[in-house]
């Protein structure tokens, strides 16, 4: 382990006890692994360092780490800018106007999440800003991942987005390019075919040694390059670029171009067994499809070196790579390793769950594209990775909501309340100030009302029941009565909502809340509430975003469910 490595573990296992007093090893592994994905092939390697580092930390005390920080990585205690400030995008460097070629290269191995949305939403400004083009690309050459449905998931996520692409490609169509490009690295010398085994080629990685394969001839490398087509097997060859193995960067120590995978592709069946890995398709696919400015996250940061050593060796265009930071929100996994088993296990309902932050689940919840849009631009362009309050998404859903959801009376916990003097039917308006039109309610002898809202009414009060007018209660002990006195405004008495007990018809509506407290599953993350709605709930169509009053915003699931979107 070099002691770069161990020097970034300090670092970040000195910033998450500044921020919660104590660390732990499995948080400092995680934030390890998303800034230097290279390690996670080597998560056994460094555990114990990580080990050793946490113990160390959680001797010392505030004020000592305090002072470590200060010596020697004050960078952690810069102000983070505020995630509510509008930002926006910057401007682009190089860019020329009608020029620029921006892409999106999600691989098809998953359902698109928020963190998609970042990206793609910001490729697409981008593209738009300075009236380029905006490419999807399927970054698919690892078929043992990938799979047909996510394809269609991508690109219906996108769809339901707004983000509109020019072109769309798939990496695997331009397999027999990229061998033309493989073989041109052979040619030249820049890469080799390696037969060692994994063990051997990760110990010498390690120790930053060269590999006897590397040192063969030109002849003995095209000849295995046949073989990789036909007679070897999965694993037992594969091309390595010709990086350095002494290398500080580790993606530098001859990582690997292609390998062979036996698995169908999605796309090209068994046709082909030879697959280019992602740091090689993504420099060379980059550079052909005419790409100016390559967004990525910056856990890929290392990779930039390779990324331009491969096309300096091929001589082709470079485009400039630029990063930005993961977006996801606390307590709501959005990578696959995490997302997987808790469908497998039944802990989510699938991808769609409301728990979850896929975009089939926000816009299950009621989340609108527009307000994401709104929330990643907010966000602007920053390097430090943003765990983003669900909340500041919220409030820019709020408002483009509220003018548009239909207000509706809902009753949890209900009490049966008799009337006497209720008029046969009155008409409620859909909404306080927008136009969004009436529906006629048709009253009985009963109404029913929220059980907490009257426990505490005396004969004689007078309650405002919200659309319908003024009751004063008669009778509060073993029955709750009361005498409709008219609709004269009034202001200086309690306001509840009601349902006309008749026509009251059951919903459910799901709560989702956070999934994960730190690293420990939320068992209580969807609550169920079996509660009582209007009929008038029928006639909504399903998607539609409603307003229970006094309780919160939900969206139409089924004719059965509602789910909560937010206060
Ligand atoms: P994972 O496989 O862990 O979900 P990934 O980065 O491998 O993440 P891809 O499908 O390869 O997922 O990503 C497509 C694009 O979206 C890439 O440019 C990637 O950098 C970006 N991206 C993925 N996740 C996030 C995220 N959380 N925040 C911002 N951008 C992201
Ligand atoms: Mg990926």
């Amino acid at each position: 382990m070099d002691d770069e490595t161990k020097e970034k573990i300090r670092k970040l296992a000195l910033q998450n006890a500044l921020d919660h007093g104590k660390t732990q090893d499995k948080i400092v592994l995680a934030k390890v692994l998303g800034q230097e994905s290279h390690l996670r092939a080597h998560v056994k390697e460094i555990m114990p360092i990580i080990s050793e580092i946490v113990a160390s930390v959680n001797k010392m005390s505030a004020s000592q780490i305090r002072k470590e920080v200060e010596q020697n990585f004050a960078d952690l205690l810069e102000e983070k800018p505020k995630h509510e400030e509008q930002q926006g995008l910057p401007p682009l460097e190089g860019a020329e106007h009608g020029k620029v070629i921006t892409r999106f290269p999600p691989e098809p191995n998953g359902y698109p999440h928020i963190g998609h949305a970042k990206a793609a939403i910001i490729d697409e400004e981008y593209a738009r800003m300075y009236g380029g083009k905006l490419i999807l690309r399927f970054d698919d050459t690892n078929p043992e991942a990938e799979r047909l449905e996510y394809y269609a998931a991508i690109k219906v996520g996108l769809d339901w987005l707004g983000v509109r692409y020019d072109v769309v490609k798939n990496t695997s169509d331009d397999i027999e390019i990229l061998y033309k490009k493989g073989k041109e690295m052979l040619e030249g010398g820049f890469a080799y075919v390696c037969t060692c085994k994994q063990e051997t080629i990760s110990a010498n990685r390690r120790e930053m040694k060269a590999c006897k394969c590397s040192l063969g001839e030109q002849v003995q490398n095209f000849d295995r390059w046949e073989k990789m087509f036909s007679k070897y097997k999965q694993g037992d060859a594969i091309v390595r670029f010709r990086g350095d193995m002494k290398s500080e960067n580790t993606v530098m120590r001859d990582p690997v171009m292609f390998r062979i995978i036996e698995t169908k592709h999605p796309l090209l069946g068994d046709k082909y067994r030879v697959y280019p890995s992602y740091d090689f398709a993504v420099a060379i696919e980059d550079s052909i499809d005419g790409v100016t400015h390559a967004f990525r996250t910056k856990e890929y940061e290392l990779r930039n070196e390779l990324y331009y050593s491969i096309l300096e060796a091929l001589k082709m265009r470079k485009p400039k790579v630029i990063e930005f930071s993961r977006l996801g929100f606390e307590g709501m996994p959005v990578s696959k390793r995490i997302l997987r088993p808790l469908i497998e296990e039944g802990k989510v309902s699938g991808y769609d769950d409301p728990r979850l932050p896929t975009l089939e689940a926000l816009r299950r919840r009621g989340i609108r594209p527009d307000a994401i849009r709104k929330f990643v631009l907010s966000l602007g362009f920053t390097k430090a990775d943003t765990q983003a309050p669900f909340e500041t998404l919220e409030s820019f859903n709020r408002k483009i909501v509220d003018g548009e959801s239909i207000r509706l009376h809902m009753i949890k916990n209900p009490k049966v309340i008799d009337v006497s003097g209720l008029p046969k039917t009155i008409t409620m308006h859909n909404h306080p100030t927008k136009d969004l039109g009436t529906r006629i309610v048709e009253l009985g002898q009963s109404l029913l009302v929220e059980e907490d809202d009257l426990a505490r009414a005396k004969p004689e009060d007078t309650i405002r029941f919200m659309g319908l007018g003024n009751i004063k209660i008669t009778r509060n002990d073993s029955a709750l009565e009361g005498q409709y006195t008219g609709d004269d405004l009034r202001q200086d008495i309690p306001k509840i909502h009601w349902l006309s007990e008749n026509t009251a018809q059951r919903l459910k509506i799901l709560v989702p809340s956070i999934l994960f407290h730190g690293e420990e599953f939320n068992e209580n993350s969807l609550e169920e509430l079996n509660v009582f709605t209007e009929p008038y709930y029928n006639q909504l169509k399903e998607g539609a975003e409603i307003q229970f009053v006094r309780f919160g915003y939900c969206r139409k699931d089924s004719q059965l469910q509602a789910i909560y979107t937010h206060k």
